[in-house]
């Protein structure tokens, strides 16, 4: 048995056995061969292999995951068919007496180079979709079993060096019960996907791929960032009775679900949820969310190959509209960039891209991509409580032109005899340091601020969220972030203005009592964590949790604030 430290991404506890998601290795050595027909038949039978495989995943991503995400698949298959591709590999076996792998990688490497080097966009993303076929044949002509995760039909624990949010989104939840992975942080998107999909998750063990082997026992603690490989059974046994009293605890907290959220001295705040599709729409519910925080609308935009039309877009937020049921949805814009990347837009790569062209930023400069957004999002606000929030925003200038964005869409929408909500508030991530000091000149001219600590916190302490060395510095409660988040509420309260916030900062234990004391007016976090917030907050009292954020604030070090809140609320 041995043992891995992690940070724990996702609450409750997990056991299965191991599905190690890694690169195959798939080198191998260029032959002269004698048997040419021998070794075409070799070539078509993987074909074969490869088709059968491919059309069962096409199938079942249908089912599970719809036909736009199985149109990847039916790609694929269009390329292994294709005897322009096939053809050459063939003639190649047979004219150069050259073994299969060879044949067929030599082939695909000249179609990509050939694909990549076009100027239209469609045929360079078909490179992609000849590579990861080439890769499917080679297994097979190799004997290596290829990673299928969308797949996977036993229960399993993910092992991955990171999954990207579109892996993420693909996993099945009925099957993985768990993962980990080497890198990655709390607020890493394959974490947060993780919390909205109720999958327990320790990120950052930097060594799970190089100790866990495919088929090992693994045991996944959520609750304290740890992962055991191979447990006696006496620690499988503690563990399966540490996930019943977890159980236990949920129940517990279950029974706020129709509650409101108030603190011991009469103070109302609001719980709203973080969601990334509409299907998360469930777990807002079943943990009595009451309100959308932070729609991420860029899961819509990713794991396929082509931009969201206007019409899927209006769908997905009228789904998420109506399903509220008139409860208040903040639906954010396309927040694109950092470690959220969308190939089909062949952004070129950037040295710093969470310093770079991504967000709001993108979003001005690619109006075209902006303005259809926009338009559907309008469209479907007559279905709900539609609030709009812009990313990224750091200066005024950028607020103004995308709010003049959104005006231009509504007066030709009006025109079109097309209606839309009366009065839709438009509001902005609080996210990068130069807004929060001028909070008080953004309060003048926005609806409301939702501050997103998960990017302020790294921009303020200049420590990238991924960076697994730099984690020390991730420091949510350092008096300097208490400070600027201050700024925020009072600048918003001084203009009659509401303060939320959507960063992972809300839904932590240590924050929650110093933001209520900081009157902080919406909460916005993973579904997962909006019953036991409740629950704490309905133990507290405003007026001395105000106390608490006065003394915070005057304090030094990330550890003195720690230790108030302990002593102030145990
Ligand atoms: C944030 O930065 O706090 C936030 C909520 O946005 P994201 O995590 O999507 O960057
Ligand atoms: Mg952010």
């Amino acid at each position: 048995m041995s043992f891995l430290h992690g940070i724990a991404a996702s609450n409750g506890i997990a056991i299965a056995k191991a599905y190690r998601h890694v690169d195959q290795d798939l080198s191998f050595e260029k032959k002269t061969i004698d048997h040419t027909d021998a070794e075409v038949e070799r070539f078509n039978a993987a074909v074969k292999k490869a088709n059968s495989e491919l059309e069962a995943i096409r199938d079942r991503a249908k089912v599970d995951l719809g036909a736009d995400k199985a149109a990847i698949f039916e790609a694929h298959l269009l390329v292994l068919n294709d005897p322009e591709l096939t053809g050459p590999i063939i003639d190649k076996i047979y004219t150069e007496k050259v073994n299969a792998e060879s044949a067929l990688s030599e082939t695909a490497d000249m179609f990509i180079m050939m694909f990549e080097q076009m100027d239209n966009e469609y045929m360079r993303e078909r490179a992609a979709d000849i590579r990861d076929v080439t890769k499917r044949v080679l297994s097979h002509l190799l004997g290596v079993q290829m990673m299928n995760p969308g797949m996977i039909c036993e229960e399993v624990i993910m092992v991955a060096e990171d999954l990207t949010p579109s892996d993420t989104a693909q996993l099945n939840r009925q099957f993985v019960k768990g993962f980990t992975t080497n890198i990655g942080g709390r607020t890493s998107h394959s974490a947060i996907m993780a919390r909205s999909m109720e999958i327990p998750a320790v990120v950052g063990t930097k060594t799970a791929t190089e100790e866990i082997n495919h088929g090992d026992l693994v045991v996944v603690d959520g609750l304290k960032g740890e992962v055991h490989i191979n447990p006696t059974t006496e620690v499988v046994e503690q563990f399966r009775k540490m996930a019943e009293k977890y159980e236990i605890q949920k129940a517990e907290w279950a029974k706020l679900v129709n509650e409101k959220t108030v603190s011991a001295d009469g103070h109302h705040v609001e719980l709203a949820a973080n969601i990334g599709t509409p299907n998360d729409l469930t777990g807002v519910m079943t943990n009595g969310g009451e309100g959308v925080g932070l729609y991420r609308t860029e899961f819509l935009y990713m794991g396929r190959d082509q931009l969201p039309t206007e019409e899927e877009q209006f769908e997905a937020y009228k789904a998420v509209l109506e399903g509220m049921n008139g409860k208040p949805v903040v639906v954010r814009t396309l927040d694109i960039g950092g470690d959220k990347e969308l190939p089909y837009l062949d952004l070129p790569k950037e040295m710093n891209p969470f310093l770079g062209f991504r967000a709001i930023r993108l979003c001005l400069e690619e109006q075209d991509i902006f303005r259809t957004q926009l338009r559907a999002l309008l469209r479907a606000s007559i279905y709900g409580n539609l609030k709009i929030m812009f990313p990224m925003i750091a200066t005024l200038d950028e607020f103004r032109s995308a709010k003049a964005i959104l005006e231009e869409e509504k007066q030709k929408l009006v025109s079109e005899g097309l209606q839309i909500a009366q009065k839709i508030e438009l509001g902005i991530m609080v996210e990068i340091p130069s807004t929060a000091i001028l909070a008080d000149q953004f309060a003048k001219e926005v609806d409301f601020f939702s501050i997103g600590t998960n990017d302020l916190i790294q921009y303020t302490m200049a420590a990238d969220r991924m960076n697994q060395r730099v984690a020390y510095l991730y420091q949510p409660y350092s008096p300097s972030i208490l400070r600027l988040v201050k700024m925020v509420i009072d600048a918003a309260h001084a203009e009659g203005k509401w303060a939320g916030m959507c960063g992972e900062m809300a839904g932590d234990e240590t924050a929650i009592p110093i933001l209520l004391g900081l009157g902080l007016d919406e909460f916005s976090m993973s579904a997962t964590s909006i019953l036991k917030a409740r629950s704490l907050i309905c133990n507290l009292k405003k007026s001395d949790m105000e106390k608490l954020a006065e003394e915070v604030l005057t304090m030094q070090t990330t550890s003195q604030v720690i230790e108030a809140v302990k002593y102030t609320t145990k």
